[in-house]
C-alpha cells in the first residue's frame, strides 16, 4: 500500500544536524540543567489546569495560556538552534501532551518548524527565526492538503539561485487542509509545490503581501477542536526568494522526515498517561481504586504505555546513532514505524478500557474524559498508519536480524550518543 499522496504527513528534521553558527544575536540556549524549568512548566500547567477546573473554557477555545506558558518557559525555541538534546525535547513533548493534547498539537506544529528551518535555513534565515522566537511567534508546518493543494508559482527552474529581487515574481495558488492554529500562527512553514518538487516557504502571514482565507466550516471535528485546525487558501500571496526555506527535496530527506513521528508519539503518550490517571483517580473517588475488574483493565493499558514509551526513548537513541552514521536509516525508520505503532495500539486499548471503566457518568461534563476521549481518538489519526504497520511488517520478514534484537549484549551501551 502506498501513502495517499493528496494527505501527507506533518513534517521534521533532525535535532542534530550540523550548522553554520548564528550571528552575535544572543543565544536562544536554555541553561545547561533544564531541570528547574521543567518544575517550573510543570507547576505552570498544573495551575493552569486547576483554573480551567474551576473556571471551565469552551472546548474549541484557543490555548492561550497554555501557549503564554510556554512562551515563558524558556522552552520556546525548542527544536530549533537550541541546546535542548533529543531526549529532552521528547520529555518536553510528552509533558505537554499530558497537559492538553490541543496544545500539544499547536507546540509539535511549532517545533516541527523551528527544526527545519535549524537544519535548512540559511544563517541569515536562522537568524531571524530566532529573532521572531524571542518575539514570541507562533510557527507551524502546514503539509497536509487535498487536489487543491499549493503551489509556487512564477519560479525559474532553480528558484533560489534566481537573482530577481522582484518579489511579485513569486506567488502562492492554493490551499492547506488542517492547518493547525490557522490564522494565529503568523509564521507557518509550507511545503509546497514546485514543478512537482516539495519546496519549503516560511510564510509571512501577518504581512500584507500574504493573503490567507479561512474555508468556512473546514474544522468541525470529533476532538482537538482548540487547534483550529482550519483549512486556509493562499492563492494570491507573493513571496521573496528570502522565504524559500532550503532546496526542493529537503522536505522529504530521510530519515529525518519520518524520524519526526517520535514527537507526536511523545505528546499522545502525553496525553494517554494523563487518560489513565484521570481514570483511576475518577475510580478512587467513587471507592472502586480497589475494584478487581478496573485493576485486572489497566494492567495491560500501562504495560502498553510503558512499552510504547520504552520504544520510543530506544527510537530517540537510535535516530542519533543514525545520524552519527552507527546504526542505519532502514533500522531507524522500522524503529519508528514501531514506535507509531505501538503508540497507537496502546492508546486506542487505553481509550476502550477507560470507556468502560469510567462509564456513561463518567462522561459527562463537567469530568473531563469525553474531552481528553475525543482528542486522543482525534489526534491518533496520522497519516497512513496501516502503510507504516505494512512497512514494518516486511522489514521484520526480510530484513530484521536476530543479533539486532534491542536488549542483546552491546546493543544498549551508549554507541549512538552524540558524545562519543
Ligand atoms: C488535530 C489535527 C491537527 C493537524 N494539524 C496538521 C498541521 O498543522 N499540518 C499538517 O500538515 N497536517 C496536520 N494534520 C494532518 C495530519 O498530519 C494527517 O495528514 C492527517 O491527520 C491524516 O489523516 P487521515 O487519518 O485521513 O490519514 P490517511 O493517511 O488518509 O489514513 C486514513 C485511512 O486511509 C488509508 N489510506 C491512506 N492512504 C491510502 C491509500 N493510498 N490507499 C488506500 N488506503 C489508504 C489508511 O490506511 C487509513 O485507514 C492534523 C491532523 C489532526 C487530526
Amino acid at each position: 500500500m502506498t501513502p495517499n499522496p493528496d494527505v501527507q504527513t506533518s513534517p521534521h528534521a533532525d535535532l542534530t544536524a550540523q550548522k553554520e553558527p548564528l550571528s552575535n544575536e544572543p543565544p536562544l540556549k536554555a541553561p545547561l540543567s533544564n531541570e528547574p524549568l521543567f518544575k517550573t512548566l510543570s507547576l505552570g500547567f498544573a495551575a493552569l489546569d486547576a483554573g480551567l477546573r474551576r473556571d471551565g473554557s469552551p472546548e474549541d477555545q484557543f490555548p492561550v495560556p497554555g501557549l503564554d506558558l510556554l512562551r515563558g518557559s524558556g522552552f520556546w525555541g525548542a527544536g530549533g538552534d537550541t541546546a535542548l538534546t533529543g531526549p529532552q525535547l521528547l520529555r518536553l513533548m510528552r509533558l505537554v501532551g499530558r497537559a492538553s493534547l490541543p496544545l500539544g498539537r499547536l507546540f509539535e506544529g511549532h517545533v516541527n518548524a523551528l527544526a527545519l528551518i535549524s537544519a535548512y535555513g540559511t544563517a541569515g534565515q536562522r537568524a531571524r527565526t530566532a529573532q521572531e522566537v524571542r518575539e514570541g511567534r507562533l510557527f507551524g508546518v502546514w503539509n497536509t492538503e487535498g487536489p487543491d493543494g499549493v503551489q509556487l508559482l512564477g519560479a525559474s527552474s532553480d528558484v533560489r539561485s534566481d537573482t530577481s529581487s522582484d518579489p511579485g515574481g513569486l506567488t502562492l495558488q492554493g490551499a492547506k487542509t488542517f492547518a493547525s492554529g490557522g490564522l494565529q500562527v503568523t509564521r507557518p512553514l509550507l511545503p509546497v509545490d514546485r514543478q512537482g518538487e516539495r519546496q519549503l516557504v516560511l510564510l509571512r502571514a501577518d504581512a500584507p503581501e500574504s493573503v490567507a482565507r479561512e474555508v468556512p466550516g473546514s474544522w468541525q471535528p470529533l476532538g482537538m477542536a482548540a487547534t483550529g485546525s482550519v483549512k486556509l487558501d493562499f492563492s494570491g500571496s507573493r513571496v521573496e526568494q528570502d522565504d524559500l526555506i532550503g532546496r526542493p527535496g529537503d522536505y522529504y530527506r530521510q530519515p529525518m522526515f519520518s524520524a519526526g513521528a517520535l514527537r507526536f508519539c511523545a505528546v499522545q503518550q502525553g496525553g494517554a498517561e494523563r487518560l489513565l490517571d484521570e481514570a483511576r483517580a475518577y475510580l478512587h473517588r467513587l471507592g472502586r481504586g480497589h475494584d478487581e475488574v478496573q485493576a485486572l483493565r489497566f494492567a495491560g493499558c500501562w504495560t502498553g504505555l510503558q512499552g510504547a514509551a520504552l520504544l520510543l526513548a530506544e527510537g530517540e537513541r537510535l535516530e542519533r546513532a543514525c545520524l552519527a552514521g552507527k546504526v542505519s536509516e532502514a533500522r531507524l525508520l522500522a524503529q519508528v514505524d514501531a514506535v507509531r505503532l505501538a503508540t497507537e495500539d496502546a492508546c486506542l486499548a487505553l481509550l476502550e478500557a477507560s470507556e468502560r471503566a469510567v462509564g456513561a457518568r463518567g462522561l459527562l461534563e463537567p469530568e473531563p474524559f469525553s474531552r481528553l476521549i475525543r482528542d486522543l481518538r482525534m489526534y491518533l489519526r496520522q497519516p497512513a498508519p496501516d502503510a507504516a504497520r505494512l512497512r514494518l511488517g516486511h522489514w521484520v520478514m526480510n530484513d530484521w536480524l536476530l543479533g539486532e534484537w534491542s536488549l542483546d549484549e552491546g546493543s544498549l551501551d551508549e554507541s549512538g550518543s552524540e558524545d562519543d
